[in-house]
């Protein structure tokens, strides 16, 4: 498990800033170092525990990159076309029984390798074919339609780096190596609970003032997608002494322990006592809306996360707390947030020095642009605003209006979740 001191979240300032907090996360974490090793068919997704230097060139061998005639370059026609005589047919897959004798050319297919001699390959649309001859026409460029080995990988190179989050494309390259499986880290344990009197799991009977636990799912749903192994523990009442009970029971077996409500200052909002009684704890006031308070600790040197309950709040800070530290733990390179550039279809007053979340559809405009057309309505509690739009407008800490047709920075859940 990780072991992180107790004060390692600890944080000077009255308000923290999005950037403060993923910079924190990022040099006060330290990851859990252990590996295992997996097939092929299971690495999407995982963080490689070890650089990948290239065991074989890519391509392995020099080959013609289309279907054609192969001939030395000393041989090609330079102002008028010219006949040769084809002697030899390679395909993908075999090798030329022959080396070229000069002056000739080698029926080629994408894919074979280039005939020793040949290194230029003229495609079969570019000639004609003449009886058991073909016309080769002038102006070819010596090397043309010729991949030469190594030129898409060299041997030897890092082609994949310890710290990235594998995606298909990369699992493609370790098949290309001709490997079987790759080293990657471990997945995260991580403990999730929620906390509410209010709240009744899906499946229960819920009493009339409760509503079902929607928060705990989704971030079940957003720590699997980051790759997390998870331990539901449900919903912990609105209890000092149970939610500190549950809190060091969970901590040994762990790296990551979650949970969501309960974390503002208010007379029944418990979590901060709790995890002082068998641990340390932080709140930070982070600069960020929709958020409000996060907690921040250590119990038994294991990280602990309080997100708010309002479930937009939970959202918002699970992507710029939770996944950070997910990946930190992880040994995981940072994956920043990068903001593609959209025109806002809304107007928009917000504080300074904030940074705000605004959820958006995104629709084409009249001339074709993309628009970014704001949620109608702003509660931080609505889970139809996360269910209904595409993405989020990132409003930078400056930023203190928006006006429509200005450009914004949007962020796609896609990007935000995965
Ligand atoms: P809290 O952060 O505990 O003060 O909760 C803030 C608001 O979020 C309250 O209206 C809660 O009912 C709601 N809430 C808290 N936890 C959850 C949850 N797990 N699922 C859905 N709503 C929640
Ligand atoms: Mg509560």
């Amino acid at each position: 498990m990780a072991q992180l001191s107790d004060d390692c979240f600890a944080f000077g300032g009255p308000m923290m800033s999005v950037d403060e907090a993923v910079d924190l996360i990022a040099t006060r974490v330290t990851p859990v170092l252990d590996v295992e090793k997996v097939a092929l068919v299971q690495a999407d997704g995982r963080i490689l525990a070890h650089d990948v230097l290239a065991p074989l060139p890519l391509p392995p061998f020099t080959n013609s990159a289309v279907d054609g005639y192969a001939v030395s370059s000393r041989d090609l026609p330079q102002k008028d076309e010219q006949t040769f005589a084809v002697s030899g047919r390679v395909q993908a897959g075999s090798t030329a029984s022959a080396s070229l004798k000069p002056g000739h050319a080698v029926r080629i297919f994408t894919g074979a390798p280039m005939p020793d001699g040949t290194d230029t390959v003229f495609m079969q649309e570019d000639v004609r074919v003449d009886g058991g001859k073909v016309v080769l026409p002038a102006g070819l460029k010596p090397g043309a339609n010729v991949r030469p080995a190594g030129e898409d990988i060299p041997l030897g190179v890092a082609a994949l780096q310890a710290g990235q989050r594998l995606r298909p494309q990369d699992v493609a390259l370790a098949a290309a190596f001709g490997l079987t499986g790759l080293e990657v880290v471990r997945r995260l344990r991580v403990a999730v609970f929620s906390t509410g009197n209010e709240l009744a799991s899906p499946g229960e009977a819920r009493a009339a003032a409760q509503l079902f636990d929607s928060n705990r799912f989704m971030l079940m749903a957003m720590l699997a997608r980051i790759g997390c192994e998870i331990s539901d523990l449900g919903i912990i009442r609105d209890d000092r002494a149970a939610l500190a009970r549950a809190l060091q029971n969970v901590a040994a077996a762990h790296d990551l322990i979650l949970t969501t409500g309960g974390v503002s200052t208010g007379e029944e909002d418990h979590v901060k006592a709790s995890v002082e009684s068998v641990g340390r704890l932080v709140l930070w006031r982070m600069a960020i809306k929709p958020g409000r308070p996060v907690a921040m600790g250590i119990i038994g040197g294991t990280p602990f996360v309080g997100l708010p309950g309002n479930p937009v709040a939970s959202f918002v800070t699970f992507v710029h707390v939770v996944r950070p530290t997910v990946f930190a733990l992880s040994g995981a390179r940072p994956e920043p947030l990068t903001p593609m550039p959209v025109r806002a279809a809304f107007a928009y007053k917000k504080k300074i020095s904030r940074r705000e979340y605004v959820r958006v559809t995104l629709r084409k405009g009249a001339d074709g642009a993309l628009e970014a057309e704001k949620f109608p309505r702003e509660g931080a509690g609505l889970l139809s605003s996360l269910t209904e739009t595409d993405g989020l407008i990132e409003l930078g800490e400056d930023v203190t209006q928006v006006s429509p047709g200005q450009m914004v920075g949007f962020l796609s859940y896609a990007a935000l979740i995965n």
